[in-house]
């Protein structure tokens, strides 16, 4: 069976966006993924389909319904029942190479993409949502975020990208950022490729490219190279 993301949404027409063109487009209709949305406001309350209401204590915003996103979570789980159920957050853990690696060896993910201040506290450990973040700032809205994630899977599923070489040596894969690419022409604007990319000598041009990969991780990202201790579980 495809690897399926299901997302819950206020906003369906946002999918599939960048989704449907290029690797992953071209996946999805060779049937290695499947995309399917679901409408929140179905679950909502009244004639009005109301998803949302003001936060308890008072503050700026809304948030959205317990009662509105238990049933669409219950929903969901009855059309993924195996995928882990996410909620886009920025409170969520850090979403990086190796969690898109390890959710993309499972059966696919449900996502809840959130909007205005965010949802109430009590779905999160009713129904089991593990909290996701694409990074330290703050979105409008869960759907980009929904689709970085399921973009970072998508490429590295069986049958995705041509050569498996292209997944191997790039940035985090390896542990450290990749070394920098260059192709024709030889020369632009008085920059030439460097002179060791053209020798033909494929040990030189290896130990040239850890080099660089190296003095870029110290350079721009030295965390990746000495990373805190990871919690135990
Ligand atoms: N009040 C929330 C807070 O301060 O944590 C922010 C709510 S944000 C305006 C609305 C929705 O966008 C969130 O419910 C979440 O789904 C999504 N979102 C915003 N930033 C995100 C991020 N960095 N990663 C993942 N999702 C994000």
């Amino acid at each position: 069976p495809p690897w399926r993301a299901l997302v819950l949404t206020l906003f369906p027409d946002a999918f599939p966006g960048p989704l449907g063109v290029s690797l992953a487009g071209q996946a999805r209709d060779a049937g290695i993924w499947s995309l399917d949305t679901l409408q929140i406001r179905d679950f909502g309350l009244g004639k009005h389909r109301q998803v949302d209401d003001t936060p308890a204590g008072g503050g700026a915003g809304m948030v959205l319904r317990a009662d509105v996103l238990g049933p669409a979570l219950d929903h969901a789980s009855t059309l993924s029942p195996d995928a882990p159920l996410i909620y886009l957050s920025p409170r969520g853990t850090p979403l990086t190479q190796s969690l898109a690696r390890s959710l993309a060896e499972g059966p696919g993910v449900t996502l809840l993409a959130g909007r205005f201040e965010g949802i109430d506290e009590r779905v999160i450990a009713a129904k089991g949502l593990k909290e996701v973040s694409i990074g330290d700032y703050v979105l409008a809205g869960g759907e980009v975020a929904a689709m970085v994630l399921i973009e970072a899977c998508i490429r590295l599923l069986p049958g995705v990208l041509g050569a498996s070489e292209s997944l191997t040596s790039e940035s985090f894969e390896t542990g450290l950022l990749e070394y920098p690419q260059f192709t024709k022409p030889r020369d632009w604007q008085g920059r030439a490729i460097p002179d060791i990319l053209l020798s033909g000598d494929h040990k030189k041009i290896e130990a040239w490219r850890r080099e660089q990969s190296e003095k870029l991780t110290a350079d721009r990202r030295p965390d990746l190279l000495h990373p805190p201790h990871q919690k135990r579980s």
